[in-house]
Formats: structure tokens, C-alpha cells, sequence
């Protein structure tokens, strides 16, 4: 079966080439026009032989995402739903913030994290995105802002310009391909989103931080915590059972040391769960001496769990202040489409029968 072109980094797809006789550089040539000129026929791209044109149509594929439905707040976040070949649906959403156009790429179909507070986790069907269904992600939201700003093709919102890898799914349960997927977008023949514009987040896979310290690159890492000490995140997350948060600190501080780049610690505030004054004051213990910062998150409740939004953010936040933590509260986007962050989930069924 052909494979998707959007599968493959710019090593890969130039030793493809070299290995089937091809020049290697032409991989460039495709990289531009694909990513950077938005052609998306082999025909046209007219600086490659004929000979590399049928060779590139008989095994690669120029695919799409399905586009189900496109939803816009009146803060400017766009939610997309986009349907897999396998029928499968998920959710990506551009956020407009101050400092430019942010994605929030999905890794997964649904989840198997199980965190107790999050609507992922309750999409049954589970799978990895292939490498070229994230790329896609980005290259259809590319699209859409290009031809929202067709006027004005020079304003730097006319393109993605960081990326959150946040959406659905736990990014290092499928690392290989997220790793694989934000080499695409950085590369300088491709979309150029500088590996600081790009973010991941994970709820604690510690092996995986390792491996992912150990490539010493400029991407951010951002650690979902969302409690203070053990007995609070066993009740919250599965994955702490199997990577308390003494090992999980262990490998922060081995990330920090190996990359010397700043981590961010999301924590979401949850009523009588994990937002009292003694929380706070553990929180600022358990990160003292640690290059990062708390981005605290206001909690998007969820139907199906009886957890709600704590009272009392204003409070959690001047105490960590007040004990010297680098804190912030974090703006949400897109709450009146369902587009908040931890909301992501299509009310799936309904939309399916109602648009196809
Ligand atoms: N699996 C990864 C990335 C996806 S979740 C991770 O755990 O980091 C992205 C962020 O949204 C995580 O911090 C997650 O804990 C948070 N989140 C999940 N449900 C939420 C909700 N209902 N309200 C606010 N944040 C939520």
C-alpha cells in the first residue's frame, strides 16, 4: 500500500530517495513544495525530474484529514473535527494568543492514561495517530489561517507559529511518532515552528522523559502534576502508581540537568480535591530549587465525573507567590465551544450521524 508522504522527516524521505536511485537533496525540493508552497500534486512540482515524478506518485499518497466540522469562539479559538480514514474522530484547536497562532495537536484516539478528571479517557476506542496524522493537523489549520488572512500573506498570523502537545492522548505512549512528527514541523525546509514554540506535555511516563532528556533538544516539556504528594495523584492519576512523584522529580531534575531548559508544571485546580492553603504550601516544598514554574489551570468540569472547578485559584496562587513560586494562570481558550483545554472529546456520536 502507498504511504503517506507526510509520514516521512527529511532524513528519511532523502535516504528513500538515494536508496532508489534518486538524488537525496531533491527530498528538499518536496519538503518546499509541500510545506512551504502548498502544492500538493507531484505533477506540479515542476523542478523534479519526470523519472522522480512517477516514482513519487507510484509510492507515496498526498492524503487529507476529513474535515467534520469546524467550530470558532468569539475569542478567535478554532476546534476542528476531523475523521480518519479508519472512521475514527478527533479534535485539534487553534488558539489566537498575544504571541501568535498555537495548535493543540491530538497524539492519540482517545486515551489509556485513565486519569480520573478528564473527558479523553472516556473515547473507548484507543489508538496511536500515525506520524501523518498530526502533520496534517498543522498543514489543515495552516490552510485555514492562510486563507483567513489572504489580504494581509506577510502578518505572522497567517501561520502556526508554536504548537501545544496537548490534546487528546498521552504523546510519550506514542513517542517515536510524535518525535518523528514535530521533526517535520520544525525543519527549516518544512514549517520552521522553532523547537521553543513547540511543547510537550506528559502526565509522568518517566522512561520516556529520560529518553526524551537525552535528546537534548529545544523543545519544551511540560509535566501534567495536579497534586502536591502521592496520596492526592494516586487518586487522580493512574500512571503515579507506577512512577510516584519521587521518581517522576528524579527525572525532572535529570531533564533539567542534561538540557538546563525550564519545565512547566501544569495543575489544575479542583475543589476540596487538591487547591487548600496546605497544598499549595507542599506544592512550593515539593518544587523548591526547581528551574520551572506552575502554570495553574482552572478546572473544566466534566459531565461524566463529579469534580468541579475549584473556589478558591485566587487563594492557591497568592500563597505560592508569597513562598516565592513562579506561578501563572492560565488563559482559557474557547470555553463556550467546548474547546477548553481537558475537553477535548467529540460528544462524538451525535455529531457523526448528524453530519455525514
Ligand atoms: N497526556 C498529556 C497531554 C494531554 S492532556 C498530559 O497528561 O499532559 C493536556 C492537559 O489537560 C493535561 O495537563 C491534563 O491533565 C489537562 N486536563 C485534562 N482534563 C482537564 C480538565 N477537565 N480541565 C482542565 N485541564 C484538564
Amino acid at each position: 500500500m502507498k504511504k503517506s508522504i507526510f509520514n516521512y522527516t527529511l532524513d528519511k524521505l532523502g535516504l528513500f530517495l538515494e536508496e532508489n536511485g534518486f538524488k537525496k537533496y531533491s527530498a528538499k525540493q518536496i519538503f518546499n513544495w509541500l510545506y512551504v508552497k502548498n502544492v500538493l500534486d507531484f505533477e506540479q512540482m515542476t523542478n523534479l525530474s519526470k523519472d522522480l515524478k512517477v516514482f513519487l506518485s507510484n509510492n507515496f499518497i498526498i492524503n487529507h484529514l476529513n474535515m467534520l466540522v469546524s467550530e470558532e469562539s468569539h475569542d478567535g479559538t478554532i476546534k476542528l473535527l476531523f475523521m480518519l480514514d479508519d472512521k475514527r474522530t478527533i479534535e485539534t484547536v487553534l488558539m489566537s494568543q498575544k504571541y501568535g497562532q498555537s495548535v493543540c495537536v491530538t497524539t492519540q484516539v482517545g486515551c489509556k492514561m485513565a486519569c480520573k478528571f478528564c473527558a479523553s479517557g472516556l473515547i473507548k476506542t484507543e489508538r496511536n495517530l500515525e506520524i501523518h496524522e498530526m502533520v496534517l493537523q498543522i498543514l489543515t489549520i495552516n490552510n485555514i489561517l492562510r486563507e483567513k488572512y489572504k489580504d494581509d500573506p506577510d502578518n505572522p498570523r497567517s501561520r502556526v507559529s508554536h504548537i501545544v502537545v496537548m490534546g487528546i492522548g498521552e504523546p510519550f505512549d506514542n513517542f517515536d511518532n510524535v518525535w518523528d512528527f514535530v521533526n517535520i514541523v520544525n525543519n527549516d525546509h518544512s514549517f520552521n515552528i522553532g523547537a521553543r514554540h513547540i511543547t510537550i506535555s506528559t502526565c509522568g511516563v518517566v522512561p520516556k522523559i529520560i529518553e526524551f532528556a537525552n535528546l537534548n533538544s529545544q523543545v519544551n516539556l511540560a509535566i501534567s502534576l495536579h497534586a502536591p504528594n502521592n496520596e492526592i495523584r494516586n487518586k487522580l492519576m493512574p500512571i503515579n502508581k507506577a512512577y510516584p512523584i519521587e521518581k517522576l522529580f528524579e527525572a525532572v531534575k535529570y531533564y533539567i540537568n542534561k538540557t538546563n531548559r525550564r519545565i512547566t508544571f501544569e495543575y489544575i485546580l479542583i475543589e476540596d480535591i487538591n487547591d487548600s492553603e496546605e497544598n499549595a504550601r507542599e506544592l512550593a516544598k515539593l518544587i523548591k530549587g526547581i528551574n520551572g514554574y506552575v502554570n495553574l489551570i482552572p478546572y473544566n468540569e466534566v459531565e461524566e465525573n463529579p469534580f468541579k472547578r475549584s473556589t478558591k485559584i485566587s487563594q492557591f496562587f497568592s500563597v505560592l507567590r508569597k513562598l516565592n513560586v513562579n506561578a501563572i494562570l492560565r488563559k482559557e481558550f474557547g470555553n463556550d465551544i467546548n474547546a477548553a483545554c481537558g475537553q477535548l472529546r467529540a460528544k462524538r456520536e451525535g455529531i457523526i450521524k448528524n453530519e455525514i
